[in-house]
């Protein structure tokens, strides 16, 4: 079956969810294809910052369509030192939450289809080929053949369309992170651990309603290093008193699963000619935090937005898509690279825990910006100030 469309997406999690929706609202003919079908797992610690909820909010995501969502008002932070420091959440709005991505990623997709998108789930890409006017892709479902104007690659860490399009070669990623998931969780805030073994990365206890939690831990890995070792430091991380003492009696849902993240904007291009690549097929995830929901949804709408603004030329497309994600994203991105440096050492991010708890401004204030209330570097980007830029509220307000 062959068709036409302005925008073909291929993968349909955040990036591409977001990408559709914009697609569908600027008026373009867009096809999303993903290679499974959903609802699908993805490995996350399903955790949602301010950014990441306000762009939810915006593309026309109801949190009551998400099955597992759990609000987040209290923040627990463990020092490498063993010092707990709490930080309440901001009450005018939602400032933090976690969703289960098989849910959320349906549930934003689902919102795509209804806003006009055309979805194609089990239909993996498997070719594409650029001719003068468009891309020709031909997608595993029956060997069907679609021409597209663009392709938004969202296709996630392993993407086929950067392989195909031949930009990128064989990467490892720059964190590597393990999920899994608990019932009977009885303490429903939200902790980050800093053991000192696993500095700049970190443990989580994240909540999921229902009284079960998101479990996980992720590390930074150097170019060519075996993620082998860490199977163990999860066995042993699970039985460490800090852990268990949030965990009590929980018991854990089927296995553990591992999964790495690319956090490295601008090591490839973003885009090839006619494609444009976002989310973590852009490598565009949080080099402090390994996040990449937030910055997914902001590449899926900044490229559709240079496609429709961009006109017919590639070229320019290409140029102002690379403008747009400096603008908003990669200033944020190198500064939070500076201060993982920081938090590697267990001084630095004892001095991290003891300084956002100094006092009740600072618990306040370290919370909004840990949860990227907004942008990592804006303090140091004056260009990008405006009125209520550090006090906005927070997401669905009348929900
Ligand atoms: C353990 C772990 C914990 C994390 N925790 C958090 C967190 O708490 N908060 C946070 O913000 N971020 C977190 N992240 C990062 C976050 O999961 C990713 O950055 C985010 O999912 C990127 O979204 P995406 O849309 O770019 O890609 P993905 O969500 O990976 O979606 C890519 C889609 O492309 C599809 N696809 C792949 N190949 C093809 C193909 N050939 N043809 C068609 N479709 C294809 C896939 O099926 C998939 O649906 C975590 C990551 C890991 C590994």
């Amino acid at each position: 079956m062959g068709a036409n469309c302005d925008v073909l997406v291929v993968g349909g999690g955040p990036a591409g969810a977001a990408a559709a929706i914009r697609a569908a609202a600027a008026g373009l003919s867009v096809v999303v294809c993903d290679k499974a079908s959903f609802p699908r797992d993805k490995t996350c610690g399903d955790g949602l910052t301010t950014t990441a909820l306000r762009l939810l909010e915006r593309l026309g995501l109801d949190p009551a369509a998400v099955d597992g969502w759990e609000r987040v008002d209290e923040v627990v932070l463990r020092s490498p030192s063993g010092r707990i420091v709490e930080l309440p959440l901001p009450t005018d709005g939602l400032y933090a939450a976690v969703a289960p991505r098989s849910t959320l990623d349906a549930a934003l997709l689902d919102v795509a289809a209804r806003r006009g998108a055309e979805i194609r789930q089990g239909a993996a890409l498997q070719s594409l080929h650029t001719n003068g006017a468009g891309v020709e892709a031909t997608l595993e479902s029956g060997g069907a053949t679609l021409t597209a104007r663009y392709v938004v690659a969202a296709d996630g860490m392993y993407s086929t369309v950067r392989r195909l399009t031949g930009v990128d070669g064989p990467h490892l990623g720059e964190w590597h992170a393990f999920r899994q998931y608990f019932t009977g969780v009885a303490d429903r805030r939200l902790w980050v651990f800093f053991e000192p073994d696993l500095l700049p990365g970190y443990a989580w206890i994240f909540p999921v309603s229902g009284g079960r939690a998101n479990v996980g831990f992720g590390l930074p890995r150097r170019p060519g290093e075996s993620v082998r070792p860490m199977a163990g430091q999860w066995r042993d991380l699970l039985e460490r008193p800090s852990l268990r003492a949030v965990l009590g009696a929980a018991s854990p849902e089927g296995h553990h699963r591992a999964w790495p993240i690319p956090a490295d904007l601008g090591r490839a291009p973003l885009s090839a000619g006619r494609v444009l690549f976002t989310g973590d097929a852009a490598g565009a995830t949080d080099p402090m935090t390994g996040e990449g929901i937030a910055q997914a949804l902001v590449t899926g709408i900044l490229a559709v937005e240079s496609i429709a603004d961009g006109g017919s030329d590639p070229a320019a497309v290409g140029r102002r898509y690379d403008a747009a994600v400096r603008h908003h994203l990669a200033r944020d991105l190198r500064f939070a690279a500076v201060l993982g440096r920081i938090l590697a050492s267990s001084r630095g991010a004892r001095g991290a825990v003891h300084a956002a708890g100094l006092s009740p401004w600072t618990r306040r204030h370290f919370v909004r910006w840990m949860f990227e209330d907004y942008p990592r570097a804006l303090l140091f980007t004056p260009s990008r100030w405006h009125r209520g830029a550090f006090t906005g509220p927070g997401a669905y307000r009348s929900a």
